[in-house]
């Protein structure tokens, strides 16, 4: 799904690499690719644009933590876009009523009876009894194809394969659902090859004549432009509801999912991802976006990060390390910023590609467990000044912290190694460098 999408925007991140931070200079051929890749996607001009130029301002205006880089910060603004463009929310199905009434509208094949067949089945599954109704009286087949559907997913179906007036057989489906418990029905209707007057009139007859509680434009989502022309026409009539996006699974190239929210202000409610009775989805914005980026862990990195590092401490370290004053105290805190991110083998796991080189490394919290019980069996003193910690004292700290002697002195040779150096790069010039080496 948006393959070739992710692959665009992956490249325009690319640019980034190497880049201190995120200036109108560096960030402008990023922007124009973003923006090419959406209008690629078939994303509707004007939103790409509008988009486009929301992403650069956030960008401008970000400070780019220590922790991470411009390119993923800008991944990350990329993604909060792209969620809001899409509704930001999930919006629920409306089921209201009794019987609650579904109906659902759109072009002849795009999606209508099947996807009728796997809402009754959501549905079912959520412990509601559901009826299917057969409002497609041009084409016989819907009818039988229906009735297939619902006997496949244990849903009774309403139909009258004489009747020529949808209105006359959605109400006679009320009152059948009422004498037979049915709580939602659900009102497939007849659609065309493209919008005619016809079929508009007939379906918003019947949304006059029902009241339904939710009206489901559904929408082959591998028509691009057109899906988002079609989901216009038909708002500007009925009024719809939420949209159904269907056939993602295909070779959709994302535009139609990105635009109609935009254009025609209403949620897209679910995705349909298949032939089968299963392959529905209910609509996640956040989700989607992270999957148009294909970096969804990088995204929920940055969100760790960003929320786990603390400036003001990353400043006061960063002096200190300039000063060449960083001791135990500061290195127990930097573990503790660590730890704030959470699970270490995860961690590492969301930076893409490492997910499975990770598998076959071992690494646990816990090698950091006697680390940091050696530090806080030193003395306040002893944090300060490591070296003043002779035998005597390395004796004491071992037993305190439940490790030993040859572990004490390990850390304390790291330790030594380590501020060694600091104190070479802060030679070398700037002790941001030295801090981000730690991060
Ligand atoms: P309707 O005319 O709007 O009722 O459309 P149908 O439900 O008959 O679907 C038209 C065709 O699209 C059928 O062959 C369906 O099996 C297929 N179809 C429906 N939804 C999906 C989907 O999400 N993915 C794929 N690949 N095919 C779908």
């Amino acid at each position: 799904m948006f393959d070739n999408l992710s692959l665009k925007l992956d490249k325009a991140f690319q640019n980034l690499k190497g880049q201190g931070r995120i200036t109108e200079i560096n960030v402008a051929t990023t922007i124009k690719e973003i923006r090419k890749a959406l209008i690629d996607a078939d994303v509707n001009y004007k939103v790409a644009k509008e988009v486009t130029d929301e992403i650069k301002e956030k960008a401008l205006g970000e400070d780019v933590l220590t922790a991470i880089s411009p390119g993923q910060l800008l991944i990350k603004i990329t993604n909060d876009e792209l969620t809001a463009l899409m509704g930001g929310k999930s919006e629920d199905i409306v089921i209201e009523g009794n019987p609650s009434i579904i109906l659902i509208a759109g072009l002849q094949g795009s999606g209508k009876t099947t996807f009728s067949g796997k809402l009754a089945s959501y549905l079912k599954k959520q412990g509601r009894s559901v009826l299917l109704t057969a409002c497609d009286i041009y084409r016989p087949a819907a009818i039988d194809q229906l009735k297939v559907l619902g006997e496949q997913v244990g849903v009774d179906v309403y139909a009258e394969p004489e009747n020529k007036d949808a209105v006359k057989i959605a109400s006679a489906a009320i009152e059948y659902a009422k004498k037979n418990n049915h709580r939602v029905v659900i009102v497939d209707t007849a659609g065309r090859l493209a919008v005619d007057e016809e079929m508009m009139n007939e379906i918003a007859r019947l949304k006059d004549a029902l009241k339904p509680a939710e009206t489901l434009f559904v929408v082959d989502s591998m028509t691009g432009q057109d899906a988002v022309n079609t989901a216009k026409a038909f708002n500007d009539r009925l009024n719809f509801n939420g949209v159904v996006l269907t056939k993602l699974d295909g070779d959709t190239r994302g535009g139609a999912a990105l635009s109609i929210r935009r254009v025609v202000d209403k949620p897209i409610k679910f995705v349909s991802t298949g032939e089968k009775m299963e392959a529905i989805d209910r609509f996640y914005p956040d989700r989607m976006a992270s999957r148009i980026l294909g970096m969804g862990d990088v995204v929920t990195l940055v969100e760790k990060a960003q929320q786990a590092f603390d400036e003001e401490e990353a400043k006061r370290l960063s002096k200190k390390i300039r000063k060449n004053q960083f001791d135990f105290n500061d290195f127990l805190s930097q573990l503790e910023q660590v730890k704030k991110m959470g699970n270490m083998k995860d961690l590492l796991g969301m930076i893409p590609g490492m997910g499975k080189a990770m598998k076959e490394i071992d690494i646990d919290d816990n090698s950091f467990k006697p680390i940091e019980a050696i530090i806080r069996s030193m003395t306040n003193q002893e944090r300060e000044n490591p070296d003043m910690i002779n035998a005597s004292r390395k004796n004491r700290i071992a037993v305190g912290s439940g490790t030993s002697v040859p572990q004490v002195n390990q850390l304390l040779k790291q330790f030594g190694e380590m501020r060694k150096m600091m104190k070479t790069m802060n030679k070398m010039g700037g002790g941001k460098r030295a801090l981000s080496a730690l991060n």
